[in-house]
């Protein structure tokens, strides 16, 4: 099934953390949906170059603009100058994040501000730097990548789960706050995903993972593209504040 959304053509949509995995199947699917999509990189020109020209052979537009989710400096005047040049951003996948998986008692005071700073002071400051920008566009739609484990915690993620769980918050209070201008914000909750995240766990780590979710394997990246082109559409025009949980099962 490849739906497709035909009020996201020419949607200008901001993907975070597209040069791998989630992020990129993501930025890939909404290039077949015709849409404008805009994503950041860090350093790495050679990947930007090979993603945009994915992008526009899927059928989109794209644009790459320079920041890093822990400078906020650089987050601000990149999305400024591109707002100044492009207009109006009307999407926002709010996707990059990092795990540092440890126990409770090796906790290193820099992991902890790391993943709290890139997976849910980011996404803050991205989004609050494209809101007034939202205020002049149509049919706004924020989707905040989160996860699982957010919602039901894991042994050496503690930090990672905190900051997942801090991002539906985040959403909650951002949907409150901006309905009355008609602007949504959802979250989605993958449960294990098939990328370089994943990719680390040892064979008998994912198999015992696996015995534990009812549908039996891992997701796919475009799955989760999928339901995030969905969340971006008008086809889920009466969805904000929602916690989906994209996981087979793993959490019922
Ligand atoms: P991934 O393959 O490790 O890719 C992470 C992406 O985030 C990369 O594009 C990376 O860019 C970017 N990024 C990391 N730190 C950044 C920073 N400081 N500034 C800007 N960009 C940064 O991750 P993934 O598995 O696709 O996961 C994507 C999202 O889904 C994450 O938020 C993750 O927590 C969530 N999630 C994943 C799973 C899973 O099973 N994979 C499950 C639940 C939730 P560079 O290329 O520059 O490093």
């Amino acid at each position: 099934m490849n739906p497709i959304f035909e009020d996201l053509h020419d949607k200008k949509v901001l993907v975070t953390g597209a040069t791998r995995g989630i992020g990129r199947a993501i930025a890939l699917e909404l290039g077949r949906q015709k849409c404008h999509v805009i994503f950041n990189y860090r350093s790495q020109k050679s990947q930007v170059e090979a993603l945009q020209a994915e992008i526009q052979a899927a059928g989109g537009k794209s644009s790459a603009i320079l920041f890093d989710l822990t400078d906020a400096n650089q987050i601000k005047e990149s999305i400024n100058d591109f707002v100044k040049d492009h207009g109006p951003i009307s999407g926002l996948v709010n996707n990059a994040g990092i795990s540092k998986d440890q126990i409770v008692l090796r906790l290193k005071d820099e992991d902890i501000s790391q993943t709290l700073d890139t997976n849910l002071k980011g996404p803050m400051l991205v989004t609050s730097a494209l809101s007034r920008s939202f205020l002049k566009a149509s049919h706004v739609s924020v989707v905040n990548i989160s996860s699982i484990v957010g919602l039901m915690g894991n042994p050496s993620q503690i930090s990672y789960a905190a900051s997942k769980a801090g991002l539906i918050g985040f959403t909650k209070s951002y949907a409150k706050e901006l309905a009355s201008r008609n602007i949504r914000c959802n979250s989605i909750c993958p449960g294990f995903i098939e990328t370089e995240m994943t990719e680390t766990l040892g064979e008998e780590v994912k198999s015992n993972y696996i015995q534990s979710i009812p549908l039996q394997r891992f997701g796919k990246a475009q799955e989760v593209a999928k339901l995030t082109c969905f969340l971006l559409s008008q086809a889920s025009a009466y969805i904000t504040g929602e916690t989906i949980k994209i996981d087979g099962g793993l959490y019922i």
